[in-house]
């Protein structure tokens, strides 16, 4: 099995409950939404794996991936993107001979099916002002995913919402209060650089139901990738 992939490396996770734990990327290229804010590039003709420092021809083998994932000393495999659930048959072929986190925007039911036996989810709500097409639709499946990837004993299963200076609280908290009761906690996550006022007031409202937590993109502030 292959997939294309842009980048393959380790460092610090940036982002969510698990910061700072040291984790090897797994980065896909390609993605079904299309967010105002996002930084990954939508195809990639060669993928860098800049362990060793190499190019590589896509699509990339699950061969490969699997030797760099038995060769890593790190907390958890990440497997974002772009969009990983695309190629959810891939990550399902690969040996989880580390534990498997999976960042994903959270549309895509019919894969996650398939990443049931992942031990980390970090899952998107997106919002209104992402800038994304059909929305109602897109919340609707992302609350299918959630259902699907449930925090459980075995599998550590949180919501992030990347949050622009202006947004809907209320339609963010009525979103929020569908998913609460399959996840660990949600993180409020400043667009980068962005004010961060409203978004205080809204973690008032949603401790009340929940764990909830203000985080920004860590890895940014440290200069890191
Ligand atoms: S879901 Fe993520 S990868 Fe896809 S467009 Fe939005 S920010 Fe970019």
């Amino acid at each position: 099995m292959k997939a294309n992939l842009i980048e393959i490396f380790e460092s610090i996770q940036g982002e969510g409950f698990y910061v700072g734990v040291r984790q090897l990327f797994i980065r896909f290229a390609g993605c079904n939404l299309n967010c105002y804010y996002c930084d990954t590039p939508k195809t990639a003709e060669s993928c860098l794996d800049l362990i060793s420092d190499k190019s590589l021809e896509n699509p990339v083998s699950a061969e490969y991936v699997q030797q760099r994932i038995d060769s890593s000393k790190v907390h958890s495999v990440c497997f974002t993107g772009g969009e990983p659930m695309l190629q959810a048959e891939f990550i399902a072929s690969l040996n989880k001979t580390r534990p498997f986190y999976l960042e994903s925007n959270m549309t895509l039911p019919e894969k996650a099916k398939l990443l049931r036996f992942c031990d980390f989810v970090a899952g998107d709500l997106k919002v209104r002002e992402s800038g994304i097409r059909n929305y109602e639709d897109v919340l609707q499946k992302t609350v299918k995913c959630f259902k699907i990837l449930k925090n459980t004993r075995k599998r550590r299963t949180f919501c992030k919402i990347v949050l622009p200076e202006s947004f809907d609280a209320e339609e963010v908290l009525n979103s929020a209060y569908e998913i609460k009761n399959y996840v660990l906690g949600f993180v409020l996550q400043p667009v980068f650089g962005s004010r961060v006022d409203k978004i205080l007031k809204l973690q008032k409202q949603m401790i009340d139901f929940a764990d909830t937590r203000v985080i920004p993109q860590v890895h940014k502030y440290l200069g890191v990738r």
